[in-house]
C-alpha cells in the first residue's frame, strides 16, 4: 500500500462530511516533498515523487484505501457566526498512523469545489500554497505544534483572484482537523446525539486521559485551554501573529493552523497587524491571548450540554476551567520572554526588566528577532553595537543593558547564553524573503522557495552561506499587509 491509510473520521455519521470525487488538474508539476516527513508517516517516497504520487498529490487521481471527504465546521469568523463553513477547498484524503505511532490526517488544499465551496472555485493559488509550506515547516522547526507540510504542487490551471494567477495543490498534514468550529456545527443545529460522538471521538484521539476523568468533558475543554494557552504564548516568543483566529482556524489539538495572512514581526510593536483584512486589529499580536480566550468561551458554550444536565452545574464548571486561561497563558508567556534575556521563572522585578525592554524596543522600532539575538553578544563580550544599532536612540536601550548585565551578574552566564540561544532564533521567515519565494514561484522559478526551506530546517543555528537571511528588511522591502489569497 503506497499510503497506509488508516481512516476513522469517515466511518462517523453521514453528517459530519461529504464524500467528494476527484477533480483533476491539467498538468500538475511537482515542486517539494517533504521527505523526512514522509518517512515518519511510512509513505514511500520515491513513490511519492513518481507520476502516480503526483495524481494523488494533485487530487487528480484518489490512492486506494483513501476514503477522501470534506468535513462540515462552522466558526466565528471576525466575531460574526456562519453556521456552515466546512471544506470548501480542501479534502481529507485520510488518516495514517505513523512510525512514531501518532495518527495524523492527510489532507489536499485547493483540490477542488465541495458541497461546501458555496462562492469559492475550491481552488487555491500558488501564493498561498509556497507561503503555507515555508510557514508550517519554519514553525515546526521552530519547535511550536503546527500542522505540516507533505507536498507542494503547481496545477497547470488559472485560478481568478485579483487576476489570473497559476494554480497549486497543498498537502498538509495535521493531528487531526478537528477545530472549535466543528463542535459549533452541530451545537448550532442542537445536534447533541453527534456532538457528544465528536467529544468522544476528540477525546479518545487527543485526550485519552481525559476517558477516566470524573467529568470527561469538562476535562477536554482544560486540556484545550491548556494547550491553547501555552500554543499562543509560543507564537508570541518568536513574533508570529497568526492574522486569523477564527474559531474555525483553532485546533483542538493544539496545533498552530492555517497559515493564510500570518506574519512574523520585523520590528516590535504589540499593537502590529499584518492581515489586510484584519482593520479592527482584532488578531494583533498582543490581542492573540485575549482573542484565544474569547475563542475558548465559544468552545465550552457548544460542551454546556455534555457537561451536565443540570445547566447550572455545567456552566459553573466550565467557567471555573476558563478562568484558568489568563493565568495560565500569562505564565507561559512570561516563562518564555525572560528565557529569551537568559533568566529562568523570575522574579517580579525580572519580569519589569522584560516590559521595559518591549517598551524601549516599540519606541525605538526595534527588530524582534535580531534585538534578542544580539543580546547573547552583548552577555558575553560585551560586544553591544549588534543591539544598539537596531534602535533608532540609543541612548534608552544602553541603559536597559547596563541594568540587565547588572542582573545578570548574579547568574551563571554559560548557561544563561545556552538558553537565550534556544530561545532566540536566528533565522525567521522574514516576509520579503516569504514574498520573494512566492513571487519567483509565479515566474516557475523555485529556487528561492528552496533556499529559504532549507536554511529554516535550522533556525537557531548561525548559518555562514545564508547570512542575509538574517537581516531585516531594508526599507524599500518591506512587506506591510498580507492576503489570505484563497
Ligand atoms: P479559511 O480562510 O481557510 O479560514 O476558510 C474559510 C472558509 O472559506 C472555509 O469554509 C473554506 O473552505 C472557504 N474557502 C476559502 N477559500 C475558498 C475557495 N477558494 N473556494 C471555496 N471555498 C473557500
Ligand atoms: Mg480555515
Amino acid at each position: 500500500m503506497k499510503f497506509p491509510f488508516d481512516n476513522s473520521y469517515s466511518r462517523m455519521p453521514d453528517s459530519f462530511y461529504q464524500r467528494v470525487e476527484p477533480s483533476p488538474v491539467s498538468s500538475p508539476e511537482l515542486i517539494e516533498v517533504n521527505r523526512d516527513l514522509a518517512a515518519v508517516l511510512g509513505i514511500d517516497v520515491d513513490w511519492l515523487e513518481s507520476s502516480s504520487g503526483l495524481d494523488v498529490l494533485s487530487g487528480s487521481q484518489f490512492p486506494e484505501e483513501s476514503d477522501p471527504i470534506a468535513m462540515a465546521y462552522a466558526g466565528h469568523q471576525f466575531g460574526g457566526f456562519s453556521p456552515q463553513l466546512g471544506d470548501g477547498r480542501a479534502l481529507l484524503l485520510g488518516e495514517v498512523v505513523g512510525k512514531d505511532g501518532v495518527r495524523r490526517d492527510i489532507q489536499l488544499k485547493g483540490s477542488g469545489p465541495t458541497q461546501f465551496s458555496r462562492r469559492g472555485d475550491g481552488r487555491s493559488a500558488l501564493g498561498p500554497v509556497i507561503r503555507e509550506y515555508l510557514l508550517s515547516e519554519a514553525m515546526a522547526a521552530l519547535g511550536v505544534p503546527t500542522t505540516r507540510a507533505l507536498a507542494a504542487v503547481a496545477s497547470g490551471d488559472k485560478v481568478y483572484r485579483e487576476s489570473m494567477m497559476a494554480g497549486g495543490v497543498f498537502t498538509r498534514v495535521a493531528q487531526s482537523h478537528l477545530r472549535i468550529g466543528t463542535f459549533q456545527y452541530f451545537a448550532a443545529r442542537e445536534d447533541f446525539d453527534n456532538l457528544r460522538v465528536l467529544a468522544d471521538y476528540a477525546i479518545a484521539r487527543h485526550y485519552p486521559r481525559a476517558i477516566e476523568a470524573d467529568n470527561p468533558y469538562l476535562e477536554l475543554l482544560g486540556g484545550v485551554i491548556e494547550r491553547q494557552a501555552e500554543l499562543i504564548a509560543h507564537w508570541m516568543q518568536i513574533g508570529f501573529i497568526h492574522g486569523v483566529m477564527n474559531t474555525d482556524n483553532m485546533s483542538i489539538s493544539g496545533e498552530t493552523i492555517d497559515f493564510g495572512p500570518c506574519a512574523f514581526l520585523d520590528v516590535y510593536h504589540p499593537e502590529k497587524v499584518f492581515s489586510s483584512i484584519d482593520q479592527q486589529g482584532r488578531y494583533a499580536y498582543a490581542n492573540q491571548g485575549p482573542i484565544g480566550h474569547w475563542n475558548l468561551v465559544r468552545f465550552a458554550e457548544t460542551l454546556i450540554p455534555l457537561i451536565d444536565d443540570d445547566a447550572e452545574k455545567a456552566v459553573a464548571g466550565a467557567e471555573s476551567e476558563l478562568s484558568r486561561f489568563p493565568e495560565l497563558h500569562s505564565k507561559a508567556l512570561r516563562d518564555r520572554l525572560l528565557r529569551k534575556i537568559g533568566l529562568e521563572e523570575g522574579i517580579d522585578k525580572d519580569w519589569e526588566l522584560v516590559q521595559e525592554l518591549l517598551s524601549i524596543m516599540s519606541d525605538g522600532y526595534a527588530d524582534f528577532t535580531l534585538t534578542f539575538r544580539h543580546l547573547s553578544d552583548a552577555l558575553e563580550g560585551g560586544k553591544e553595537t549588534g543591539v544598539l544599532e537596531q534602535f533608532s536612540d540609543s541612548q534608552p536601550i544602553a541603559s536597559w543593558l547596563t541594568s540587565w548585565r547588572s542582573r545578570m551578574s548574579n547568574e551563571d552566564v554559560a548557561l544563561a547564553l545556552e538558553s537565550m540561544r534556544q530561545a532566540n532564533p536566528v533565522f525567521i521567515p522574514r516576509n520579503h524573503r516569504v514574498e520573494e519565494a512566492i513571487a519567483a514561484a509565479y515566474e516557475g522559478d523555485y529556487v528561492p522557495f528552496r533556499r529559504l526551506n532549507e536554511l529554516l530546517r535550522r533556525p537557531f543555528e548561525e548559518q555562514a552561506a545564508y547570512s542575509e537571511y538574517e537581516l531585516a528588511p531594508k526599507p524599500s522591502e518591506v512587506v506591510c499587509a498580507t492576503f489570505c489569497g484563497t
